[in-house]
């Protein structure tokens, strides 16, 4: 009930949600789950803090202002996430200037920052045009990316070149990249000290890259870059915006190998893509 909350944290809450409205932002979601604490999308334009974790928990269950959703603005949700310890990801990657892909590359080097180096034959650092317009993100190498030193090139590649090819793109034509480089065992998926660990990397590519979109492969890319607890089926398909970008978390190529039914909602995700990048569908040749 509205009347449980004190009025000066009414008006707090109303001011706060006008000052959102004023900047775009006007679909808003009371998270369910527990979180650690409530905040914008990274960004380099949004707003960094949002309503406190205590002015969350004390929002109504039932009919409230903030619970039901108003007009969707296409690319500026909220979304909750987890508050980084230290200094931010996003921080110490601002700080680092004139960057190109041949520096990340030689930072990275013959990298033994984490575990994962143990069991990788080739580092994967990422395929495709340095000026593209359009970059996938999937989580990591598997075994036939690790023994070539090249992203998406097993089964879910194929997979992930045919669906590039559907949009009327050719995989020269787009970036494709991984949260972590180097193949986790038995392809489990990445630890999060792995993640962190590896993401900078992954953002100075996307920040050189500078596409207008970003296309995240599956839940580890998901969360990695909107640093979000939330699970990918709540925000599959919408537009994000990150760091002035648009971005576009869907399913994973591998996912869709398991549950091929599950195309139908990539390719649905995939026109928002092509219409944002202006690409019609291809012709189909007369026989
Ligand atoms: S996964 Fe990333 S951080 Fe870990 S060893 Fe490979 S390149 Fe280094």
């Amino acid at each position: 009930m509205l009347a449980t909350i004190p009025e000066s944290l009414q008006e707090k809450i109303e001011k706060r949600l006008r000052y959102y409205e004023d900047l775009g932002i006007r679909l808003f979601y009371r998270d369910r789950a527990a979180a650690p604490e409530v905040l914008s999308a990274p960004s380099a334009s949004a707003p960094t803090t949002g309503p406190s974790s205590a002015e969350e928990s004390s929002l109504p269950k039932g009919k409230s202002k903030v619970e039901k959703p108003v007009t969707a603005a296409p690319t500026a949700q909220v979304i909750p996430v987890v508050k980084p310890s230290g200094a931010s990801l996003f921080e110490e990657v601002d700080k680092i200037h004139d960057d190109t892909l041949l520096k990340i590359r030689e930072d990275i080097g013959d990298c033994t920052r984490c575990k994962l180096h143990k069991g990788r034959n080739k580092l994967v650092f990422g395929d495709g045009s340095p000026a593209a317009e359009l970059v996938f993100v999937g989580e990591g190498p598997g075994a036939d990316e690790d023994m070539q030193g090249l992203p998406f090139v097993g089964r879910a590649g194929k997979l992930l070149t045919q669906m590039i090819e559907a949009m009327g793109l050719q995989r020269k034509d787009v970036y494709i990249c991984n949260v972590v480089k180097c193949r986790p065992p038995e392809n489990r998926t990445p630890e999060p000290d792995e993640v962190q660990t590896c993401s900078p990397y992954l953002l100075r590519q996307i920040d050189v890259i500078n596409p207008k979109v970003i296309v995240c492969l599956g839940a580890v890319a998901a969360k990695a870059l909107l640093q979000t607890t939330r699970g990918i089926t709540q925000f599959r398909g919408q537009w994000l915006e990150w760091r002035g970008r648009k971005l576009m978390a869907t399913y994973h190529p591998a996912y869709l190998l398991r549950n091929p039914p599950a195309k139908a909602d990539v390719w649905k995700d995939l026109q928002k893509v092509m219409a944002e990048l202006g690409l019609t569908l291809p012709k189909k040749k007369s026989s």
